[in-house]
């Protein structure tokens, strides 16, 4: 199936609330801005980027009817908000491996992702090392030993309660001994406290960047869509601690707050690389701008 297809599916939840046929024919007068922007903060969109487009609609539609044209000019507001002139694939290391730390907290989709990730990268062709930094979940790394197997990847993990940042010092070592393409690295998401779960990752971090200078190539952050705005107060906090470079979108489809994806981009100013809009393994789709507001409106 195509991307288009893909996106569709996936974000028919939000798509529906949009339900841009219902609004053919109407007066664009405040009634309707009103409706507008209770969809797009519904959407998550979020506050600041909907004022936005609520008063680029409105200085250039008052009045007039609502048509396929004002369609267009919405989602060319959409499209603008998500522009992002960072390239919107992972960062390949000039030499192996490419180091891709993982982070997110637990329930957003991390283990499903790694796995969906790994599976994508292993397709192309790439060699791949994982590395179970989170010791405290048995059960994550158990889950992640088997999606490991099934793709076909190296996986490294330590006894239950080990210290992760030795596991990812193993993991970085083997991945230099195989001369592997990429290593990614899970990360635990959920600790005693906040303050522990961050110090610890900062600490898995550290060590990545001794064993492979230059190295993580990215730190992508895995938020449930379906958390909406709290999903950017999440983005914050794991930002301030270890620097993401890039945002995983899970459960997409399980949610009409698909808009989130543009609060992302413009509050954390973080590109969204991956959207996740299913549970199969093939479900992690590359983030495109254009498909995704186009898939918003039909
Ligand atoms: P973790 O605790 O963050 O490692 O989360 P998991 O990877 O175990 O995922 C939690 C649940 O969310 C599982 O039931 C997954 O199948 C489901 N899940 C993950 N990503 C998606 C997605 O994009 N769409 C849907 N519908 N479910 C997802």
């Amino acid at each position: 199936k195509g991307l288009l297809e893909r996106f569709k599916k996936g974000l028919a939840k939000t798509a529906q609330l949009f339900n841009v046929r219902s609004w053919f024919g109407r007066k664009v007068d405040q009634e309707f801005l009103d409706e507008l922007e209770s969809r797009l903060i519904q959407a998550d969109v979020g506050v600041v980027a909907t004022a936005q487009i609520i008063k680029s609609v409105r200085e250039a539609y008052a009045d007039q009817t609502a048509d396929e044209e004002l369609v267009e000019f919405v989602k060319n507001q959409l499209k603008e908000l998500l522009h992002d002139p960072r390239p919107d694939v992972l960062t390949v290391a000039a030499k192996k491996p490419s180091v891709y730390l993982i982070a997110g907290v637990n329930g957003s989709g991390k283990t499903t992702s790694i796995a969906k990730l790994a599976q994508r990268l292993r397709d192309q062709g790439n060699s791949i090392v994982l590395a179970a930094c989170d010791t405290f979940r048995a059960a994550a790394a158990d889950q992640l030993s088997i999606w490991a197997e099934r793709a076909g990847c190296e996986i490294v993990r330590g006894a239950p309660g080990a210290d992760p940042a030795s596991v990812a010092h193993d993991a970085c070592q083997r991945a230099l001994a195989r001369s592997t393409d990429v290593l990614i690295v899970d990360t635990a998401g959920r600790l005693h406290t906040q303050t522990h779960l961050m110090r610890e990752l900062e600490k898995i971090k550290s060590v990545i960047q001794r064993q492979i200078p230059g190295s993580p190539h990215e730190v992508l952050l895995v938020l449930d869509g379906g958390n909406g705005q709290n999903a950017i107060r999440q983005a914050e906090m794991f930002t301030k601690a270890i620097g993401c470079t890039g945002v995983i979108l899970t459960k997409l489809d399980g949610t009409a707050k698909g808009g989130v994806v543009v609060a992302v981009r413009q509050t954390m100013k973080l590109p969204v690389k991956f959207i996740g809009v299913g549970e199969a393994i093939d479900d992690l789709q590359p983030f495109d701008a254009d498909t995704f507001v186009e898939s918003l409106f039909t």
